[in-house]
């Protein structure tokens, strides 16, 4: 399976610290806004029926499927998914949660989804365009896909692992692999291949003095693409 067991360790040990918006995980809390926004400007949500791939403790699912959308979010965090189930309970979303990878669904539900989002995952997967094609697969012809990872460069080293996890300490030490970070290059090459067609890409952008997140064009550290099936 494509998988990296350790990878999986790392969030489960943290899992019940997922919707603290103090926690190890504030910088998922600070960009969902950004990156749900960003979605809504390519697809309304409403209706549709959406699968967010490692989708954690559900910070982003359950934000889509506030939005309207019959929501599925799967990860192989058993930890991560109960306290998404727990988080949903909470507050009164009705979503769907499963301990499945991404090529299992695919096999078993394929061209069942609008929207499918894999966000801040595909650098943590040991054979990330094999979650890609699972994606496209589980994507209807015309639906919409959404992926953001980390770009790999000197500025990305400096930033994602250097800063976030040793100066800033947004992050725990190891949370990052640089060897494993994605360059735009090589997730549209993955996407193209996969069969899909890009159709949006933006920069999150995090500045350390207020502390704030933001959308911009610039795609050298965090990144997201939007590609048509
Ligand atoms: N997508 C969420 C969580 C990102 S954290 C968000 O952006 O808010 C990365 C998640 O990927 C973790 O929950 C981890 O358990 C999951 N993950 C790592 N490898 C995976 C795999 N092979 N299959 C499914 N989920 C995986």
């Amino acid at each position: 399976m494509n998988v990296d067991q350790s990878e999986i360790a790392k969030f489960s040990a943290l899992a019940h610290r997922w919707w603290d918006p103090n926690s190890e995980f504030k910088p998922l809390h600070a960009i969902n806004p950004l990156r749900l926004n960003w979605i809504k400007s390519f697809v309304n949500l409403e209706g549709t029926k959406v699968v967010d791939i490692g989708c954690g403790g559900g910070i982003l699912a359950e934000s889509i499927s506030q939005s309207g959308a019959d929501t599925t979010g799967i990860d192989l965090s058993e930890k991560a998914l109960k306290v998404a189930e727990l988080h949903a309970l909470e507050v009164g979303a009705d979503l769907t949660y499963r301990s499945i990878s991404a090529e299992e669904l695919a096999e078993e539900q394929p061209g069942q989804y609008d929207v499918v989002t894999c966000m801040e995952m595909l650098e943590h997967v040991p054979d990330p365009m094999s979650v890609v094609s699972a994606c496209a697969k589980l994507c209807k012809p015309g639906g919409t896909l959404f992926f953001s990872t980390l770009n790999r460069n000197p500025k990305s080293y400096l930033f994602a692992i250097i800063g976030a996890e040793y100066v800033l300490k947004l992050l725990p030490k190891g949370t990052h692999e640089y060897a494993k970070f994605i360059k735009p290059s090589e997730l549209v090459a993955f996407t193209r291949s996969a069969g899909l067609e890009m159709i949006g890409i933006k920069g999150l952008s995090y500045n350390p003095l207020n502390q704030v997140y933001s959308l911009s064009d610039d795609v050298t550290v965090n990144y997201m693409i939007a590609v048509r099936k």
